[in-house]
């Protein structure tokens, strides 16, 4: 009988022990728990649990189609730092961002207003966690994704529908950039939006045209020779092929 209190006893610190040892983050307090989630930040208020809350149901919302369309087998939850003061958070993160994964210690940490109320402002900062959720799920399958910026880059603002969004509002492609530009490490500081927008194109006609498991394969081989067999043509003419299909639909 002893014994089995004993047991009892034990069985219930580790139960509490593993209850609390989600309560924090380093420093950071656990403000959210979802069903594949935990969301931790500082100084935490009303105003701010509440925009947490938004960026927890916009997660929610693509988590399933997300993991399954990478086919990703994940188990573990998916740690998100949010901040508040948009100065402290881009002297952390050491850039001009409002957001990022970091594959180190496969956290995803954003910037959000601390208030979200506005739909315009509401819409771009949980498009913005759904981004950054896309990096986390294609870096865990294969962290070499990151080295190929318009495939990283792409991938997340095509699946985060971003892109779908921002093609309401423009139909015409004036800057197409080159393939040295694309293949460039500077693009993207240069280019800003633009390198988003037609990275996101790219991979838009890679999942038209070739299909998701196309898409798959080169996440999991991204090098350019693994590409150009994948999709049995050289990047220069691939390339060509998806520019002329951009300047016939314009
Ligand atoms: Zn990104």
């Amino acid at each position: 009988m002893r014994c089995s209190f004993f047991l009892l006893g034990i069985m219930l610190l580790i139960f509490l022990s593993a209850c609390m040892g989600h309560k924090t983050d380093g420093d950071l307090p656990l403000i959210k728990e979802t069903d594949h989630a935990r969301f931790y930040s500082p100084d935490v208020n009303a105003d701010k649990e509440k925009a947490v809350t938004k960026l927890a149901e916009a997660f929610e919302a693509h988590y399933i189609r997300i993991v399954k369309l990478f086919q990703l087998d994940s188990t573990d939850k998916t740690i998100v730092h949010v901040y508040t003061n948009k100065a402290d958070f881009q002297k952390m993160i050491g850039r001009n961002t409002e957001g990022t994964y970091v594959a180190s210690e496969n956290i995803i940490k954003v910037y959000t207003p601390e208030s979200l109320n506005t739909p315009g402002v509401e819409d771009a900062f949980t498009d913005q966690i759904v981004h950054e959720f896309v990096h986390a799920v294609i870096q865990q399958i294969n962290p070499d994704i990151g080295k190929t910026k318009w495939l990283d880059e792409g991938i997340a603002y095509y699946t985060s529908n971003q892109l779908q969004k921002e093609l309401q509002a423009r139909s015409l492609f004036l800057d197409i950039p080159t393939l040295e530009q694309l293949a460039s490490p500077d693009y993207f500081n240069l280019e800003g939006g633009e390198a988003y927008f037609y990275s996101g194109l790219i991979i838009q006609y890679i999942v038209d045209k070739y299909g998701e498991d196309t898409l798959n394969e080169i996440i999991r081989n991204p090098e350019q020779n693994q590409f150009e067999r994948i999709m049995q043509t050289t990047i220069d003419k691939f390339y060509e092929e998806w520019k002329g299909d951009l300047q016939k639909n314009q």
